[in-house]
Formats: structure tokens, sequence, C-alpha cells
């Protein structure tokens, strides 16, 4: 029987994006300081002999806290003016699986995700059903303006206008214009998503992502993000996977699974997986994105075909690493 190491493993993303580069000196510096915060979030639980499945809940709802990420508070609007933000967890243990989509009073959708994994007969809930659900499970709720920030209302103006579409008024609710610059906050987190993958010292695999989707989405659009096997997928013994990109391509490509089944089907080493998915199916398709992956003994894999992905990743024993460019290691 193979050896199973005890070493955990974690990596975490922020969302992969086209920014502009250099970005301003402070908003890089806020977005290494919000991934290595979250990375700590979910390595302190696996420094203490705790499971992936908890790991990555903790870690995505780190990110999902913070406005700085397209996830939770902060997340980009749709069309319409709304929210409608969308999430999955996945314990590669059991294959059991949890996600929401188009929830919009939900303050962490991870939670949701989480919940309905573990305390629903189902796999995904949408919209009102999702809330309410959500609600009567306890789960801390929110309002607009909790999840409202300024510099995602200027983009949907902005790319709404570029489209000749439309602007919505402000969402009732949403805090009175703050007239907060256009270039404040970190241009590369108009899109994204984030997501985090782990190996546990029980050797246990797990992932989970979450996002507000894409700006200027048509109301009611889901993308991969709580789609099992698209945006969020975990095996033990094969690999977990969470995805950040074009979620239309991730759904049809059936991406994260994809992966997967070249690693326990093919045999195709992890690394080599996630290349050819993502470097050049993904590619050659004309979808944008990246994923972070982790194989059964905690070794890390990465791709994206952006110029930037937000990424940070420890292991039992080493220092957490941060990068966001695609020159930097990591
Ligand atoms: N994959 C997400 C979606 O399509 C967005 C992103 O990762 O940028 O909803």
């Amino acid at each position: 029987m193979m050896k199973v190491s005890a070493n955990w493993s974690l990596i975490i993303h922020g969302g992969a994006v086209q920014a502009e580069r250099p970005m301003p000196a402070e908003n890089e510096a806020a977005s290494r300081a919000g991934l290595a915060a979250a990375l700590e979030t979910g390595a302190a639980i696996l420094r203490q002999g705790g499971s992936a499945l908890d790991a990555v809940q903790a870690a995505v709802r780190a990110m999902e806290d913070d406005p700085l990420f397209n996830a939770g508070r902060g997340s980009v609007f749709a069309a319409d003016g709304s929210l409608e933000l969308d999430a999955a967890i996945m314990d590669g243990a059991s294959l059991k699986a949890g996600a929401v989509a188009g929830v919009s009073t939900i303050r962490n959708p991870v939670d949701a995700a989480r919940a309905v994994m573990d305390r629903s007969r189902h796999v995904l809930l949408i919209g009102r059903g999702a809330e309410a659900f959500a609600k009567a499970q306890g789960l801390a709720q929110a309002d607009t303006a909790f999840f409202f920030v300024e510099r995602r209302w200027r983009d949907l103006e902005r790319l709404l206008a570029r489209r000749g579409q439309p602007i919505p008024p402000r969402p009732p609710g949403a805090p009175a214009p703050s007239g907060e610059a256009e270039d404040v906050g970190p241009p590369a987190h108009r899109f994204g998503t984030v997501g985090a993958v782990a190996r546990d010292a029980g050797g246990h695999l797990a992932a989970a992502t979450s996002t507000g989707g894409q700006t200027g989405k048509s109301p009611g659009r889901v993308g991969d993000t709580p789609i099992i096997g698209a945006g969020t997928y975990a095996c033990d013994g094969v690999c977990a996977v969470s995805g950040t990109g074009t979620g239309e391509y991730f759904i049809r490509m059936a991406l994260a699974h994809e992966i997967a089944a070249l690693v326990h089907h093919a045999g195709a080493p992890l690394r080599a997986a996630v290349d050819q998915v993502v470097g050049v199916d993904l590619a050659a398709r004309g979808g944008d994105g990246g994923v972070i992956a982790i194989g059964p003994e905690g070794l890390p894999a990465l791709a994206f075909n952006t110029n930037c992905m937000l990424r940070a990743q420890i292991s039992e024993g080493g220092a957490p690493a941060v990068a966001l460019w695609s020159d930097e290691a990591l």
C-alpha cells in the first residue's frame, strides 16, 4: 500500500486576471497581505490537525470577508445592479459536495455550501431556496449595504456604458455615492474568484471556491464555481481543484473534473494534467483563467493563462509563499 505522508499542504487563489502592470504599490501590497492572511487562517487549522475541509472553508471565508476579492463582500454586480453570489465545497474523502448559486443575503456563501453538504439531501441550492435554507440553519445574514463596494459599482457603470446598455439605479440599501476615486482599489480584483485546495495530515483532500461571478453578467447567470466538476472538484487519491476564469468555458469543459480524469484514468502526473487542461485545452478554446490543484501527497500544482493569478501556498514545515504575476515563482 502507498505510504501516506503526514504532511499537510494548502494553496489558495484570489482570481486569475489580465492586470495592468505595474499595479500601484499599495494595491499590490494589499493583495499580498489579503492572500497571506487567508492562507494563515487555513494553515492554522491544518497545523492543529484539522481537516482539509475545514481549512479550505476557513481560507475561502476569510477572502469572502475581505472586500478586496470578488467573493462575498466586494462581489461584482450583475447588469441589473443585483448581486448574485455562487460558492461550492467538496470533500475528497466522501465525494460529498455542497453548493449555492445566485444568493445575495448570505454573508458567507461558502458556509452555506458547507451546510448544504452536511445538512441537506442535496448538492446545489439556488436563489431564494438557498437563502431560506441558510437562514434556517442559523447562518449569518447580510444586506446590500454590507456587500456593496463603490469601485465595483463604478466598474459596472463603465462596462455598461461601453456596451451601450442602460445603467441601473443603485440597488436599494446601497450607501450614497462615496466619491471614491475611480482608480482606488486593486484593479486586479475587479474580476476573479477565490478558492482553496488542501491536503490534511490524514491524507484527505478538499476544495472550495466562491465568487460574485462576472461584472455585468445577465441576472440569473450561474458560473462554473458552484458546478461540481467545473470550477470545484476533490477526490481523495486523485486531486483537489479550484478554478477561476471565464466560467462558461470551465462548465463546457467540465474543467476541474477533466484534470482529475487525466490523473485518475490516464495516470497523468497532476502538473502535466493541469498544464494540458489549462495551458493547452482552455487556451485553445479561447477561455481565460487558471486553477490551483493539490495531489494525494500534498504536491501543489497550478496553471493560468493570464498575466496574473493571485495565489499563495504553504506546506507543513515550510514558509508561506505569495505570488501575483506569471513570472513569479509558485
Ligand atoms: N469563474 C468565475 C465565474 O465565471 C469568475 C472568475 O473566476 O473570474 O463566475
